[in-house]
């Protein structure tokens, strides 16, 4: 027996090893200035993936959300560089975004994805769409999803579990009514007596309602931390 843990153990080594090798390797492969200078032929996928070498995925998208901000025609030179103002402001964005780059960084790793990542770079990565056509088409509203802001059970930490299938609802807004999904969530460890509309003995319920109270409670309390994220939805709901 413990030569198949001494194995398992050497090949999850291996794996690991190989991994970070062939990352260091993508990451040492390139600098920007390459692609100039030598024209290389690249796919969209094998450009993304050196760019997120260096900058992290999150950051490649950051870059892609800035340069779709600042038009191309921002283009005059500030006194005493070559580098077009675009890219001063867009590493602006990068910068407060946690992004160390020059303007000059900027330039080189945009005309990177001017020329080989079209695709990417004027894809939209708003989904209402085709979140309007899988409402339109299916059994489940996609507009919106609407649950409790909590996760797990506020008495006894237990992880809640959905009560059954989403059902419909319209959340109201700003922009008009939109069809959403909506759940219940339940904890099954908690013996307590649910409200007498929904006659569950024994299951204590989380509606909306319900764990919107408790929101404003914690949030009295300072201690609900993270949990309400998703209360937006709710506060239109009450
Ligand atoms: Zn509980």
């Amino acid at each position: 027996m413990p030569e198949a843990i001494a194995s398992k153990l050497s090949e999850r080594k291996r794996v690991q090893d190989e991994i970070n090798a062939t990352f260091e390797k993508l990451k040492s492969l390139w600098n920007p200035a390459d692609f100039n200078e030598n024209n290389l032929t690249l796919t969209e996928d094998q450009a993304l993936l050196l760019i997120s070498s260096k900058l992290s995925f999150y950051g490649v998208l950051v870059l892609k959300l800035a340069l779709n901000h600042v038009p191309v025609t921002y283009r005059t030179t500030l006194r005493g560089t070559s580098t077009p103002i675009r890219y001063t402001l867009v590493a602006g964005i990068m910068n407060k975004k946690g992004f160390s780059v020059s303007p000059c960084d900027v330039q080189k790793y945009a005309e990177v994805l001017e020329r080989f990542c079209q695709n990417f770079l004027f894809s939209t990565l708003q989904l209402q769409d085709v979140l309007w056509e899988l409402t339109a088409e299916g059994e489940y509203r996609f507009n919106k999803f609407i649950a409790p802001p909590v996760e797990s059970c506020l008495k006894c930490d237990e992880t809640l579990g959905m009560h059954n299938r989403p059902s419909k609802a319209v959340v109201y807004g700003s922009g008009g009514p939109l069809p959403a999904s909506k759940i219940t969530l339940e904890c099954k460890h908690c013996k307590i007596r649910a409200n007498q509309d929904s006659g569950f003995t024994g299951i204590k319920m989380y509606s909306e309602k319900f764990a919107f109270l408790f929101f404003l409670f914690f949030k009295k309390k300072n201690a609900f931390r993270s949990r309400v994220r998703k209360n937006k939805t709710l506060l239109l709901l009450l």
